[in-house]
């Protein structure tokens, strides 16, 4: 028998569940089912945050917030002052997840696990009757008078009203393009450079706390905290660098040059606290006196690039020697070979066009009735929690609005 719903939720992940959930509770009347193609849903809930689930981000400025998202800056202004982050937390707590803070602001369930935010969503779709039907991978979608007639793999499924959330696939923006809708060629986005350089090899782990990353010949720049990973390097300053870009660094085949400011001071400046500490420190080994807060191998690796020997003193540190510790502490130059997986998160950049998604309902300009959720728009951002409140913020907003 044909399934017929008034709402059909398309794609069981972060942005599917909730709308679903969302649009139950608020309109009892409508029936509402999920189709996902998995055998179960919510497999990037599940695995997102290494397992911890970073549900949201303690910012609560919309105008701040929107500043995380290098593609829907703009977009998301109003969509925040509808639902922000405090929403989600308020949203979860009265579910009974309570939510917790980090020090860098990634929020998480206090139980710190994704299985969490999962119970709480299969608690809560089938306490407002949401049908879940898993096995359903949706192959075409026809709005035909005022309803649309859904293919899957288990035979059609006619709905009123649709909400695309299916995330980053492919097949599925090929689908919207057919209907007329103009795709953004996906990139990955969130991702750590490979680098193969004498001054970071054999330190993994390290971490310098602050520091200046910019790509040569380019605009793009950032700051942050710095790891040294096994195979290149990692955490915020880097991996604000991938997103923010994306499009660029993919265009460039990810090979480029980064220049890094180890100490966020201008050369000068450098130079002269190096002239100070010649004099303070004359009887010191350099190699064994880390200064500016540098981790002792950081410094090392540095010391020995400035052609600087183990037993030398600072009294010894003659001009050419000062000049290329300056140099290595203010504009090191390294070679990005490729990228990596960032394992925590990562996010694809691309999706439908914004210019063709009304955000003040999400519903699509080009096709009454049909809604979008998630990461299916060509919305992303750096990491840290603001991926699923990008999820939330819209699926909340379809739920407001779809019954209208
Ligand atoms: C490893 C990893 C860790 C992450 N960690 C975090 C984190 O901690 N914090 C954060 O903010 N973000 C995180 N992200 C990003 C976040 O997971 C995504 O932004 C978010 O899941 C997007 O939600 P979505 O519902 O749009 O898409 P998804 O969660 O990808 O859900 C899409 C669903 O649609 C289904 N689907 C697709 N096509 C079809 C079809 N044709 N028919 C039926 N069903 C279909 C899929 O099977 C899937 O279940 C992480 C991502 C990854 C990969």
């Amino acid at each position: 028998m044909q399934v017929q719903k008034d709402i059909i939720v398309i794609g069981g992940g972060a942005a599917g569940f909730f709308a679903a959930i969302n649009i139950a509770e608020k309109h009892p009347e409508l029936s509402v089912a999920i189709l996902e193609r998995g055998k179960e849903g919510l497999q990037k809930v599940k695995i997102s945050g290494g397992g911890r689930c970073n549900v949201t981000h303690a910012e609560f400025i919309p105008s701040e917030l929107v500043q995380n998202y290098p593609r829907g800056e703009k977009e998301l202004l109003g969509p925040f002052h509808t639902f922000m982050t405090g929403d989600t937390i308020a949203w979860f707590e009265e579910r009974g997840v309570e939510l917790k803070i980090e020090e860098d602001g990634r929020m998480f369930p206090v139980s710190n696990s994704s299985q969490t935010i999962i119970d709480c969503f299969l608690f809560e779709a089938k306490k407002h009757k949401v049908e879940v039907l898993y096995n359903y991978s949706v192959k075409s979608i026809k709005p035909v008078d005022n309803r649309f007639t859904v293919t899957t793999s288990q035979g059609d499924v006619e709905a009123k009203k649709i909400v695309l959330a299916t995330g980053s696939n492919p097949k599925v923006w090929n689908l919207l393009e057919d209907l007329g809708h103009s795709i953004i060629p996906p990139v990955p986005s969130l991702f750590t450079f490979d680098i193969k350089d004498k001054r970071i090899k054999d330190i993994p782990g390290v971490v310098a706390q602050n520091v200046e990353v910019k790509v040569l010949d380019t605009d793009l720049f950032s700051e942050g905290p710095l790891l040294i990973t096994h195979v290149g390097m990692s955490a915020p300053a880097i991996l604000k660098l991938s997103a923010y870009g994306a499009v660029e660094l993919a265009k460039l085949n990810y090979n480029f040059k980064i220049e890094i400011n180890f100490i966020k001071q201008d050369f000068e400046d450098c130079i002269d606290q190096l002239k100070d500490l010649k004099q303070d420190l004359a009887k010191k080994q350099i190699f064994g006196t880390a200064q500016f807060d540098l981790p002792k191998r950081l410094w090392r690796k540095l010391v020995v690039a400035s052609h600087i020997s183990e037993n030398e003193r600072w009294a010894d540190l003659n001009k050419e020697q000062l000049n290329a510790l300056a140099m290595q502490l203010t504009q090191a130059v390294f070679q990005v070979t490729g990228k990596s997986t960032f394992k925590e998160e990562f996010v694809t950049a691309g999706g439908v066009d914004l210019k063709e998604v009304n955000f003040k309902t999400f519903e699509s300009k080009l096709i009454p009735n049909l809604f979008f959720a998630g990461e299916v728009i060509n919305v992303d951002a750096v990491t840290g929690g603001f991926n699923f409140q990008n999820a939330w913020t819209g699926a909340y907003i379809v739920s407001q609005s779809i019954a209208e």
